[in-house]
């Protein structure tokens, strides 16, 4: 597993506001799909391409477009949805699945509640949407999902994450024969007792789309 931070002034001024308790939903939402713009142009750099020949209205020359199967862009419910407007911008022409995870409070066991995808993910590079890597269980369970239907590259394109999560991936990843890239702005330091990402920047779902009781 490769993971990427990156590095970059404007990531980390969209960060630090997007951390700030005092930003509200609607300005919290615009920088979600700004920095998700700008970390889909890290995460996209090995995006299949096959060569084409265009005619420009001055000469012809050799260009380069997606390749055939298209991208897979795979918002993870609820949070990972406020994520696919800043993906979908760069990547306009790719097909998008759903998938609901969900995490059971006993087992700490994350499982699938409700999913959109192909039944073939056969030779598709897919790329998962979730914004805090944390534990990483669920992120865990959505690799494991993707690869068995078939996914030969996966991307996970995460605004926070916690060190613990990343190691945890690493260790249940291992057995996985399929490259798995975590993009990531920043690798915060912990985890606190609640499971919360520290600093962090609170609860992502709730920042985006507000409290829901039950
Ligand atoms: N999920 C969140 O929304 N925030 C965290 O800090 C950890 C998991």
């Amino acid at each position: 597993m490769q993971t990427l931070v990156i590095e970059h002034p404007l990531v980390a001024h969209k960060v630090t506001v997007l951390r700030d308790e005092r930003t509200d939903s609607p300005t919290f939402r615009l920088l979600v799909e700004e920095l998700v713009t700008l970390l889909a142009y890290e995460a996209t750099r090995e995006v299949r391409t096959v060569p084409v020949h265009i005619t420009t209205p001055v000469a012809q020359t050799e260009g380069v477009k997606l390749a055939d199967p298209r991208p897979l862009v795979v918002p993870i419910l609820r949070a990972g949805l406020g994520m696919l407007a800043g993906m979908t911008r760069l990547l306009p022409t790719a097909e998008v699945g759903f998938l609901g995870m969900i995490r059971d409070e006993n087992t700490l066991v994350a499982s699938t509640y409700a999913e959109r995808l192909p039944d073939d993910l056969a030779g598709r590079q897919c790329y998962l949407l979730d914004p805090m890597l944390a534990t990483g269980g669920t992120l865990s369970a959505a690799i494991g999902f993707l690869t068995r239907r078939g996914a030969d590259h996966v991307t996970a394109i995460c605004l926070l994450a916690a060190p613990e999560g990343c190691a945890r991936l690493e260790a249940e990843l291992a057995s996985i024969d399929v490259p798995v890239t975590i993009v990531t702005a920043a690798m915060d330091q912990r985890l606190n007792e609640k499971g919360y990402i520290v600093p962090g920047l609170g609860d992502a779902g709730d920042r985006l789309y507000g409290v829901v009781s039950a």
